[in-house]
């Protein structure tokens, strides 16, 4: 049995573009697990001042991973783009974070899905929502058109 999950990929640092790129190449390679659908590429201004522009996409996989052995794996392709992590909200060369994995609600310390800020993200919101039904509704019931509804396309280029 496989769980259709979305992981949102940004990076601001080393060819932004290129980063995602091989991002998506490498979920495809994560065992178990097969890329299904991936958005365009959005760049945005960094929520935090003086850092360089991002640029951010959606990716959906189809996964028979359990959802920890999951984030072991973005975490080990984050680490292998060179991922350095300091101070949090810091410039990276990518961040993969799973935003939905089917429709579980998870809370623990090391992952907590839906992913908490995804509401708030016009980065994340606009190309989740070219890979879903217009009735998408998130793990906890939440409708994605309510959540566009309150986080305009603001600042945000799609490539
Ligand atoms: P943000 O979470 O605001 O997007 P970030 O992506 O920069 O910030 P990271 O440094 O990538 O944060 O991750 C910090 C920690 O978040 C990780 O160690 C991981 O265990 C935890 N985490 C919790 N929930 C998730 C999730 N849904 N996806 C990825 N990591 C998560
Ligand atoms: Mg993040
Ligand atoms: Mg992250």
């Amino acid at each position: 049995m496989t769980t259709r999950a979305y992981i949102g990929l940004g990076s601001n640092l080393d060819e932004p573009a290129e980063q995602l790129r091989s991002a998506l190449q490498a979920l495809d390679l994560i065992a178990e697990t097969r890329l299904a659908a991936a958005s365009a590429l959005y760049t945005s201004d960094s929520l935090l001042p003086g850092q360089p522009r991002y640029t951010n996409a959606v990716a959906a996989i189809d996964t028979a991973l359990a959802p920890l052995d999951l984030l072991d794996a973005l975490q080990a392709i984050e680490n292998d783009q060179g991922r350095v992590r300091k101070e949090r909200w810091g410039p990276r060369t990518l961040d993969l974070d799973m935003l939905l994995f089917g429709d579980q609600v998870i809370d623990v310390p090391r992952l907590k899905v839906p992913h908490y800020h995804m509401q708030a993200r016009p980065f994340v919101l606009y190309p989740l929502a070219e890979l879903v039904p217009e009735s998408f509704c998130l793990a906890d019931g939440r409708p994605l058109a309510q959540l566009l509804e309150g986080c305009p396309f603001v600042g945000l280029e799609r490539l």
